[in-house]
């Protein structure tokens, strides 16, 4: 359809081809992508500095806040400030080099990982920090493993080259051999720690001198052109002899950039630096913009979707709450996947089969939640989200089109809840069941019990569900510990063969999730084991997507 804004009596082939034309140019210049890395690794300070980029200094400050909780006035960002962990991950966007970047900031913090796993389903590539004295760590291992699953293009930072590292060959063999994917250094550090003297380039065959400073707006480094330069003899007495033979090595041992490899997720370049000092920061934004890809084509059930096509589509991907205590709403988070989105626009909840119409819409500039007027494919938009609005809905200008790769994790922490006030019954399942919508936690019901259980992939999932149930729903509930050690959902192509499951001694074991879908919650590992060999029929899903 075309579009209310086009001057009216046009509509017909000519405006339908400028609007495409539009719309192919905004996809063209969009870049989504997030950072994985393990706490502590230097994703928050990254963030900043590439925020300084987009020409907005002031909002450097922002994330630091976030962090310190300085903007923490609600209860829930009260753990988040204890605990000095960001909880809630968010989302970025501000414009480079004509680019329009949207950065989904990640939770780093295992216990949040179902929430990181999901925000990767909404990037197209990813940036992967690397804390040069640690190496790999458990955290970047799962994030990275999650990347995979969608061949998302990564761009690795090694960062923290200003403090006493690991050798740095090492360091790539350890990606290679850890990660499983293979390394092609761009930039190749000269020194670290005390004697870092900067990078050199090795596709520019350029070094660029470190000099430290953590309130550089912008990188104002010396570069000096070529290994040969006399010039580097002379500030590098010492170093130079060493570095050749570095770039030599590194040269004849490792392998050149492969764009196309980097694209189907099985290279990553690698770039060393310093968050902190601003230093190197510019390269990897620079390799984002110019490697990646921008938004692609994503899979729904029945085709897939182009993101220059017209009509508008999206998906939800995270539900938030009270992420402002300005405005106490629900926020459902909309990668947009096609077309236009335009305040004020009708579209059309697939999942309920309805048409609605959004007239107040937020985007994430950083700093600020701002309205909305128009987004392209790439770009995340907030939807007020009065609860119904679930994790996996896909929307749309009318077609049925239910976006695919939107995951649940089975969790791997269970407790069940009793409530100190039976009263307050209601109020429980009713904040259970929108927590369980938001993804905050998962809610299985036992089919012979009236117990509830609650399933987290971290502990401390937990405890923000409690302190939720507390300000949000004025519940007072307990947690418990349960038998239960692990849940999968299931499902048989023979009804009868299921039906028979259920009526064995294994159904006692079955519970409905918030969704509704059958879960087989096991008290052990063999428990899990003997019932799947048992029943062999039936399939047992460690994850699940929305149906
Ligand atoms: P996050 O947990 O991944 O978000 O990590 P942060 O950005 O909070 O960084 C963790 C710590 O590492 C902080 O104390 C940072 O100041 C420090 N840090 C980050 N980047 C660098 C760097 O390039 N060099 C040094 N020396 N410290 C850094």
């Amino acid at each position: 359809s075309i579009p209310d804004d086009l001057p009216a009596g046009e509509a017909g082939a000519a405006p339908r081809a400028a609007n495409a034309e539009l719309i192919a140019s905004e996809v063209a210049r969009r870049r989504t992508f997030g950072i994985i890395s393990h706490p502590d690794a230097g994703k928050t300070t990254l963030t900043e500095k590439l925020l300084l980029f987009s020409g907005a200094i002031q909002l450097a400050g922002t994330v630091k806040a976030r962090k310190s909780g300085r903007h923490a006035t609600s209860d829930w960002m009260e753990i988040e400030k204890q605990r000095g962990i960001s909880v809630a991950s968010s989302v970025m966007q501000f414009e480079y080099r004509d680019h329009v970047i949207n950065l989904l900031d990640t939770p780093g913090h295992q216990d949040f990982s179902e929430d990181t796993y999901r925000v990767l389903t909404a990037v197209d590539s990813a940036l992967m920090v690397i804390d040069a004295a640690k190496g790999v760590e458990a955290q970047t291992i799962k994030l990275l493993n999650v990347c995979r699953m969608r061949n998302t293009p990564i761009v690795t930072f090694m960062n923290k080259m200003d403090r006493e590292t690991r050798d740095p060959l090492e360091l790539l063999d350890e990606v290679e051999s850890v990660l499983d994917i293979q390394c092609a250094p761009i930039t190749w550090p000269i020194g670290m720690g005390k004697s870092f003297r900067g990078v050199y380039h090795l596709l520019r065959d350029e070094i660029m001198l470190f000099t430290p400073g953590s309130e550089r707006a912008d990188q104002t480094f010396e570069v000096i052109q070529g290994l040969d330069n006399p010039r580097l003899v002379e500030m590098f007495p010492q170093e130079i002899d060493q570095l050749k033979m570095e770039v030599e090595l590194v040269h004849g041992a490792s392998h050149p950039f492969d764009l196309d490899a980097f694209l189907a997720g099985r290279q990553t370049p690698v770039f060393f630096g310093s968050a902190i000092n601003n230093f190197g920061v510019r390269e990897i934004l620079n390799a984002l913009l110019d490697w990646a890809q921008p938004p692609r084509e994503r899979d729904a059930t029945v085709r897939s979707v182009q993101p220059t096509e017209l009509p508008f589509s999206g998906f939800v991907f995270k539900i938030q709450a009270n992420m402002d205590p300005a405005h106490r709403d629900r926020i459902a988070f909309l990668r947009v996947c096609s077309g236009r989105f335009e305040r004020g626009m009708k579209i059309k909840h697939l999942r309920l089969n309805r048409d609605i119409k959004v007239s107040s819409v937020v985007t994430f500039m950083a700093s600020s939640r701002e309205q909305v007027e128009q987004a392209y494919a790439g770009d995340i938009i907030g939807l007020p989200n009065h609860g119904n609005m679930q994790i996996g809905d896909s929307f749309s200008e009318g077609e049925m089109l239910q976006f695919t790769g939107i995951p649940y994790f089975a969790p791997d922490f269970f407790r069940s809840v009793r409530i100190k006030n039976p009263l307050k019954i209601k109020q429980l399942h009713k904040g259970l069941q929108q927590l369980g919508e938001e993804g905050a936690v998962q809610v299985f019901k036992p089919v012979n019990s009236s117990d509830l259980i609650l399933g987290a992939v971290g502990v401390l999932q937990f405890e923000v569900v409690a302190s939720r149930l507390m300000n949000e729903y004025g519940v007072d509930a307990v947690f418990e510990g349960t038998s239960i050690s692990s849940a999968r959902w299931v499902s048989c192509e023979d009804k009868k063969m299921l039906a028979d499951f259920e009526k064995s001694s294994a159904g006692h074991h079955l519970a409905h999730d918030a969704a509704g879908n059958l879960a087989y919650l096991a008290t052990s590992g063999v428990n899990l084991k003997l019932t799947q060999e048992r029943w062999p029929k039936i399939t047992f899903h460690a994850t699940r997507e929305h149906s």
